[in-house]
């Protein structure tokens, strides 16, 4: 399918690593390496704890000219408020101007028990306070080396999607992680994550139609790094990267915002 009318976007998930003196540290350093050029071709989103939104939100807008990375977080309650000691709301990162929220990470699923109804209602509570989600799908290598990536996914971006109208579908991110390639250094294939990434666009086209399939965006996120970046983006069901480890160095996630050069 032709990725003529998506912007990739390219956005940097950073875990549970960096307080928020380290937080700036990273983000003032990419505002110098990336250029209006690259912020032209690619839309950038950086994902870091909770406790240094607040920072890394002020230095964006603290600048002449606001840096145009958008905000990100890396999941939310999906209560608005009440008795969830711990937790932080869709409307509380709203109104840090959070623009994308990570959803079902499989760090999420596997550590945290997130089932896909509970995705579900994140990526709808995301919606309603006016922010996109990133919906993460992907297979473990057994799953893999069973042959059910197919059904894995499919499930995993059906379940996620539910409830959903095709505009707010249309709107969304999907991201297609294999979880085998996440943290290990392996990469999927080009080959073999552009045959993801078209199934999850196809999954998408049955839940939300065809409008849907062709705006959503498709990430690809396991190890991707400077030197796969390019090959990669270059699939045309691959709208994007979610980068994990190499999103820490601001040189690197640089030179992966950087991939067309
Ligand atoms: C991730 O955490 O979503 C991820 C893809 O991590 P890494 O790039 O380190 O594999």
């Amino acid at each position: 399918m032709s990725t003529s009318v998506r912007k990739p976007l390219i956005s940097g998930n950073w875990k549970m690593h960096h307080n928020h003196f380290e937080a700036l540290q990273l983000v003032q350093k990419l505002s110098y390496l990336v250029t209006a050029d690259d912020f032209d071709a690619v839309d950038v989103s950086v994902h870091p704890p909770f406790t240094d939104l607040r920072t890394v939100q002020t230095y964006f807008l603290s600048e002449k000219e606001p840096i145009p990375i958008a905000l990100g977080a890396q999941t939310c309650h999906a209560e608005e408020q009440g008795a969830f000691t711990g937790e932080v709301s869709a409307p509380m990162l709203a109104k840090l101007e959070v623009r994308y929220v990570i959803a079902g990470h499989s760090e999420r699923r596997e550590l945290f028990g997130e089932t896909d109804a509970l995705v579900n209602a994140k990526v709808q509570a995301i919606l309603r306070s006016g922010m996109t989600p990133i919906l993460c799908c992907g297979e473990t290598l057994d799953e893999r080396e069973a042959g059910s990536t197919e059904a894995k996914v499919t499930g995993q971006v059906q379940a996620g999607l539910a409830g959903l109208k095709g505009d707010q579908v249309a709107g969304l991110v999907v991201a297609y992680e294999p979880i085998w390639a996440i943290g290990t250094g392996r990469t999927a294939s080009a080959e073999d994550a552009q045959s993801v990434c078209a199934l999850a666009r196809e999954v998408v086209r049955g839940v939300a139609g065809a409008a849907a399939a062709s705006s959503v965006r498709i990430q690809y996120g396991g190890s991707v790094k400077p030197t796969n970046a390019a090959e990669l983006m270059a699939q045309p069901d691959i709208d994007g990267a979610l980068v994990g480890g190499a999103s820490l160095v601001a040189e690197d996630f640089a030179r992966i915002v950087q991939y067309r050069r």
